[in-house]
């Protein structure tokens, strides 16, 4: 089963993928993951990519597609796939339906996450993650904050603030990415009839772990 999120930043797509990715045994294949441990492991991809993340800019396809290509090649992504943060433009979700066109694939459920604007600014604020790459846990300084502060819970490195994220400019840059070029994936997946949209915020005390857990059991669980 391949399964998209889809949202702005700050939704809560990575703990919702990460949950699912849980339960199902598939893997969660987050793109912007994938960025950052190039980038700290100071690969040729990593260094080109950060050109453009640094200031909340997209990484041009002729980077970032053939990378999406390889990881859906890998075997344990067979089976099934959660993707976080790809596609993130039309062109990148007609790319994705040609690719899994190939290996007689499609996209059977997109999770569209919804939060009113200001929520969305704060957590983005208040998001720590852990700087081990092969951790990321994620945390929230209100929401969901570690047992001891800086730490992680899962692995004890550090937690840090992401540099895209520190910094209100990218964040709003982002933002209005998001709604320029990446929100009309909310229709193209209308369309298909795959997309379930839901709403993540503490306001209605709804948040990633319920929205997961919904999901889980109304479209993904046999
Ligand atoms: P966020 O959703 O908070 O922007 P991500 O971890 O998803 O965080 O992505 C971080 C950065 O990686 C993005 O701002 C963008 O520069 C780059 N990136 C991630 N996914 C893509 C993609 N599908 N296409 C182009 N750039 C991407
Ligand atoms: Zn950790």
């Amino acid at each position: 089963m391949v399964i998209l999120m889809l949202g702005a930043q700050g939704t809560g797509k990575g703990t919702v993928a990460g949950i699912l990715s849980k339960k199902t045994g598939w893997p969660q294949v987050s793109t912007g993951d994938i960025f950052r441990k190039n980038i700290a492991e100071e690969t040729d991809l990593g260094i080109e990519a950060n050109k453009y993340i640094a200031a909340g800019n997209l990484v041009p396809d002729d980077i970032t597609i053939p990378m999406v290509i390889s990881r859906l090649n890998e075997k344990d992504a067979q089976e099934g796939v959660i993707l976080d943060g790809f596609p993130r433009t039309v062109e990148q979700a007609e790319k994705l339906d040609e690719i899994l066109k190939t290996q007689n694939k499609k996209v059977d459920l997109v999770i569209n996450l919804t939060t009113p604007r200001e929520e969305i600014i704060t957590r983005i604020l208040n998001r720590r993650v852990c700087s081990n790459q092969n951790c990321k846990a994620t945390y929230n300084l209100t929401m969901h904050p570690p047992k001891k502060e800086g730490i992680c819970d899962n692995c004890g490195f550090k937690l840090i603030q992401r540099e895209d994220d520190s910094n209100e400019e990218s964040i709003k840059n982002r933002l209005n990415i998001y709604n320029k070029i990446t929100s009309p994936l909310v229709e193209y997946y209308k369309q298909k009839n795959v997309l379930t949209t839901q709403e993540v915020s503490e306001v209605i005390n709804h948040l990633g772990q319920d929205v997961a857990e919904e999901v889980y059991n109304e479209y993904i669980k046999k």
